[in-house]
């Protein structure tokens, strides 16, 4: 029975397949459909995997025991910190979702990001980063990788002849995010993948804000970084990350003998992948409507003449590179900055707005309700003041991820309330 499900199922995803690779949009739709296309079943035929509730797995022989920590006794699981089941159908739902051959799921965002550039870089080594990337990576990357002696420099990664310049002969990796916290600037990714390949070095990208919008492995980034936390999971019930690459990188991050994830363990746990996954089969709704409300409120605060940054618009610098990159069917994210020039007013609006119903004023984003908070004293504050004036952050810079918003007329009626009782606009 279950056997002949399988089959019909399997024919209608081939069928589907066809008809995408005679679609224009097939390179935009592959990452998409992949992941949709995938068949997880529990031990049961249960249609929502089982949950592996296991640290440690049980051997008939002692053999398949001694081969697994050798890597010779392929589905065979050994411990959890290494691979759980569930946790393999959450790695394997995302690396469907990015295009890659293999991905690991890590305790949180910047579990993916710290892992995989300890696995990257030795002591001595260097990175180019982007200046405007989360207040957490960049803390680790200025900070934390000097007690290695690793160095960073960081770079408007828009400008590539600066990234190029910045390259040394102990240049590892070149690190940036498809769309960056909190500027949503917009990184060429095919363009710092030419740079990343002419130098031998490794391209990571951070797609935490735009997942199925942007595949950065399709664009030509080694290894892409997600943290969970956000739009992939949606529901802002946990932290979770993960790192998506090719068999060879993943497998050596879990090597028993020198694999970070390994012998840093910053493993998720199985119950968390096992809900994150359901999660994930609702993305694409959810994207598109997050999409469409920020693209609704990004013109109403334009309209009433405020400042904004948001990259649906064509003249952001951005658009155009985020454009070619983009699947079209996801909009321009759910990430709109506002500019009120002064952090008081900025802390005034954000209670107003909150006490308004408009939402939470809370870090952030990717939640169904609308969030919203001052970068430059929140998320970026790990960020000196003279570097965020320099990368053109605002003290008066608000950040909103927009929700799900049924009404997003009223919502928009909400914060025009609120702006028009501070005077402004
Ligand atoms: N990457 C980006 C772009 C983020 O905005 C964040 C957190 O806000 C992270 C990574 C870190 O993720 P996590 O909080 O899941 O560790």
């Amino acid at each position: 029975m279950l056997i002949s499900y399988l089959c019909i199922v399997l024919t209608t995803t081939n069928n589907k397949r066809i008809c995408f690779t005679q679609n224009s949009n097939k390179m935009y739709k592959e990452a998409v459909t992949n992941l949709y296309d995938l068949l997880q079943f529990g031990e049961y035929g249960d249609v929502n995997p089982s949950i592996t509730d296991s640290a440690t797995f049980t051997f008939l022989q002692a053999k398949t025991m001694a081969d697994c920590f050798t890597g010779d006794a392929p589905g065979c699981y050994l411990y959890s910190r290494h691979w759980n089941p569930s946790n393999k159908y959450l790695a394997d739902a995302m690396a469907a979702l990015e295009g890659t051959e293999s991905a690991w799921v890590t305790g949180s965002g910047m579990g993916a990001i710290t892992t995989t550039t300890l696995q990257i870089c030795n002591a001595g080594d260097h990175i180019v980063a982007s200046a405007t990337i989360y207040g957490g990576s960049y803390a680790f990357f200025k900070n934390y990788l000097l007690k290695f002696n690793i160095q960073t420099t960081f770079v408007d990664i828009t400008d590539l002849e600066s990234v190029k310049s910045a390259i040394r002969p102990n240049t590892k990796m070149i690190y940036t995010e498809t769309m960056t916290n909190p500027m949503l600037q917009i990184s060429d990714i095919p363009a710092l993948a030419d740079i990343a390949n002419a130098h031998n070095v490794l391209l990571v990208v951070d797609n935490t804000f735009t997942p199925l919008m942007v595949a950065p492995a399709k664009l030509g980034a080694h290894i892409v970084v997600d943290s969970m936390t956000k739009f992939i999971n949606g529901k802002n019930d946990c932290v979770a990350g993960v790192v998506c690459a090719g068999n060879d990188f993943i497998n050596a991050l879990i090597d028993v003998n020198v694999g970070t994830a390994m012998l840093l363990g910053p493993v998720l746990d199985p119950y968390r992948s096992a809900s994150i996954l359901k999660n994930m089969h609702t993305l694409h709704i959810r994207m598109q409507q997050h999409s469409k409300n920020a693209f609704y409120l990004a013109h109403k605060f334009r309209e009433a003449g405020m400042k904004v940054n948001y990259p649906g618009f064509e003249d952001h610098p951005g658009h155009a590179t985020l454009k070619k990159m983009m699947n079209p069917e996801f909009g321009w994210g759910g990430l709109i900055g506002i500019d009120v020039k002064e952090a008081s007013i900025a802390s005034e609006l954000m209670e107003k707005m909150e006490l308004a119903g408009v939402g939470y004023l809370a870090v952030s984003l990717g939640y169904f309700k609308t969030l919203f908070s001052n970068s430059g004293k929140s998320t970026s504050s790990e960020v000196p003041e003279d570097v965020q004036r320099n990368m053109g952050l605002s003290e008066g810079f608000v950040r909103f991820s927009v929700g799900l918003d049924y009404d997003i007329e009223n919502t928009w009626t909400k914060i025009e309330g609120c702006l028009k009782e501070m005077k402004l606009i």
